[in-house]
């Protein structure tokens, strides 16, 4: 369950702590994601802060190979969540005027579902690898080259590349010289 009930924290005083393990399977966008791990709520004075790291499983698509894989993610969770009904007599409470606040519902749920959310996409890489040597697909028969081997020769170095990475170089090199000589 990523949802907590906090009924009982919410009646006691600030400050108080209480520890919950987290387990569950959380959709962003559209891939389901195990995650675990454990959060520490500590009441506030305005609701409750949740901290926690949490692990999260995320079936990604290799940017070289594009085969699915396993991605193992660990997110480390700090947010406030807000009651939005008085805990004792049930009125609706006003919220504050904060942009992305979490909330905490009627029924006194603190649901992590889209911290989780938001944080496991903050941390998923721009370019996942199915890992670091990945040999990726073969860009003339498109055959996946970590399962199988082919024939076809192998790509002519492009030479426009390659002055271009000279130049490149050349800019580091000048950038470097010149941060020497200012220090
Ligand atoms: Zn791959
Ligand atoms: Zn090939």
């Amino acid at each position: 369950m990523v949802q907590i009930n906090v009924s009982q924290q919410l009646k006691e005083s600030i400050g108080s702590i209480r520890n919950h393990e987290v387990s569950g399977i959380v959709d962003i966008d559209g891939i389901k994601n195990t995650v675990r791990g454990e959060v520490k709520l500590m009441r506030t004075d305005r609701g409750i802060l949740a901290q926690g790291t949490l692990h999260t499983d995320s079936e990604l698509t290799c940017s070289r190979c594009l085969s699915l894989f396993n991605c193992p993610l660990t997110i480390n969770i700090e947010e406030e969540y807000f009651p939005t009904t008085d805990i004792v007599s049930g009125a609706p409470l006003p919220l504050p005027e904060e942009p992305g606040r979490f909330t905490i519902n009627e029924h006194n749920l603190l649901d992590l579902t889209e911290a989780i959310r938001q944080y496991t996409l903050l941390a998923i890489p721009m370019k996942p690898l199915c890992h670091q040597d990945c040999a990726g697909l073969c860009p003339t028969c498109g055959v996946n080259l970590n399962q199988a081997s082919c024939d076809c020769p192998p790509e002519p170095a492009d030479s426009r590349w390659s002055e271009l990475s000279k130049l490149v170089l050349t800019d580091t090199e000048a950038s470097v010289k010149e941060q020497k000589g200012t220090q």
